[in-house]
């Protein structure tokens, strides 16, 4: 029998009506003959509000206890999904991350998926039941519990769907698919057929969160079918998969923008040997994660150096970079908490020059300061002002014809 794992996000269980919804979607599923595996999210906004709680009663709550509470948002909507599909007579059983035992590693609310037990799964798909199974958990070795980053339902989906070699991994979300960019941002945006598991992660890893990057790499790794789409209406969605020969390569297949950037600069560096290992060494050492960086070119023997970093960790960064500058007689320190990432995507971009000139043309034009530029085979990022996300999303959308069926490459 063909075996779907299912995921319905926050939006999709977001009350008891819409759960019975996914309910009776799930039971037409049984009815065409599928077994199926469901992973579902907590309500939207539970899991936002449980990390409200917890910054209410501590300034930094240890992370042991973080996913001690955060795991209950979905331990509820699984026991009411299972609820909801036995009350229609259909046979079904909810278990939480650690009941299946999605064995985790120990970083604490970003534990990585390490093995999953698929026995018990088996034994009730078997008999003939749906399995409903919490998203976003797993238990380590010793019995804690952890999580697995935000949105990171998607990825027990995706585990699930390859230890169990599902035929495909289907999210459900409220989007009908993947889209060229976020069509909050673009109405015009246009929902794609396919796209290749290296584009997607390239869009997710660059800010896109309709999928969260673990879900995608992992999918990629185990070659697990992997389709987004609605909830809410009947259609065939997007299909993540491998690059195929005869299928036509878009030249930029989307757009996709971080918010979460800063920036931070040392002015008047010494230009010596090791200035970036003396800059970024700490920086690493207090684990904060540095994405681009620039080094100008030496101007009276000093020179500015420039890096960006996740927003929360902004001021941290700062209160190190401030004793570096000290320590190496650096002339200054400052930075920018108000800039995002503006990136285009697209694996057609690596036989084609000229990509990044009509990037930057199209930007200027608009009057948009580029701050920071950074590329590769396939993308295109650029550091804008938070003021300019908007205009820069949707100059380039139109710049690259986005809207319309894609030029071959
Ligand atoms: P869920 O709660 O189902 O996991 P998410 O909010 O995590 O849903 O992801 C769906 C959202 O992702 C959409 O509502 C959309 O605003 C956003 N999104 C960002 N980029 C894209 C894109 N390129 N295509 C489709 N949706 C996108
Ligand atoms: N509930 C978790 C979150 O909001 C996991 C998920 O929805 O995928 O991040
Ligand atoms: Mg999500």
């Amino acid at each position: 029998m063909a075996l779907y794992v299912h995921k319905y996000g926050g939006t999709s269980v977001g009350n008891t009506e819409r759960i019975r919804t996914v309910a009776d979607k799930i039971i037409k599923a049984r009815r065409r003959g599928e077994d199926i595996v469901v992973v579902v999210s907590a309500m939207s906004g539970e899991t936002n509000k449980l990390v409200g709680f917890a910054q209410e009663v501590a300034e930094r709550p240890d992370p042991r206890e973080m996913d001690v509470l955060l795991s209950t948002g979905e331990q509820v909507t699984i026991a009411l999904l299972a609820m909801a599909l036995q009350d229609r007579g259909c046979p079904a059983v909810s278990y939480t991350g650690w009941q299946v035992r999605i064995l985790s590693d120990d970083a604490h609310t970003k534990a990585r998926i390490e093995n999953i037990d698929t026995e018990g799964m088996r034994a009730d798909l078997d008999q003939g039941k749906v399995v409903v199974v919490a998203g976003f958990q797993g238990v380590t070795e010793e019995g804690d519990i952890t999580t697995l980053g935000r949105g990171g339902s998607d990825t027990t989906a995706v585990a699930l769907a390859a230890a169990l070699k599902a035929d495909e991994c289907l999210i459900f979300t409220d989007v009908d698919g993947v889209y060229t960019t976020d069509p909050r941002i673009e109405p015009k945006a246009r929902r794609l057929e396919r796209i290749t598991f290296e584009e997607m992660l390239e869009m997710a890893s660059l800010g896109s969160k309709v999928l969260q990057i673990r879900s995608v790499e992992f999918a990629g790794k185990y070659n697990v079918p992997l389709r987004v789409l609605s909830s809410f209406e009947e259609g065939g969605g997007t299909l993540i998969s491998y690059e195929e020969a005869g299928v036509e390569k878009a030249l930029i297949s989307g757009i996709a923008f971080n918010r979460d950037e800063a920036k931070l600069t040392v002015q008047g560096v010494p230009d010596r040997p090791g200035i970036a290992s003396k800059i970024l060494g700490p920086i690493a050492a207090a684990n904060i994660e540095v994405d681009m960086i620039v080094q100008n070119v030496a101007e009276d023997q000093t020179t500015d150096f420039t890096f960006t970093v996740h927003r929360n960790e902004y001021r941290k960064a700062l209160e190190i970079l401030e004793a570096t500058r000290q320590e190496l007689g650096a002339k200054l320190v400052h930075g920018d908490n108000t800039i995002v990432k503006v990136s285009i995507v697209g694996v057609g971009m690596r036989s084609h020059a000229g990509i990044a000139a009509k990037t930057f043309a199209a930007l200027a034009k608009e009057g948009i300061n580029i701050r920071m530029i950074s590329t590769s085979e396939i993308k295109i990022s650029v550091v804008v002002d938070e003021k300019y996300l908007e205009l820069a999303v949707r100059t380039l959308h139109d710049a690259f014809g986005l809207d319309r069926q894609p030029e071959a490459a």
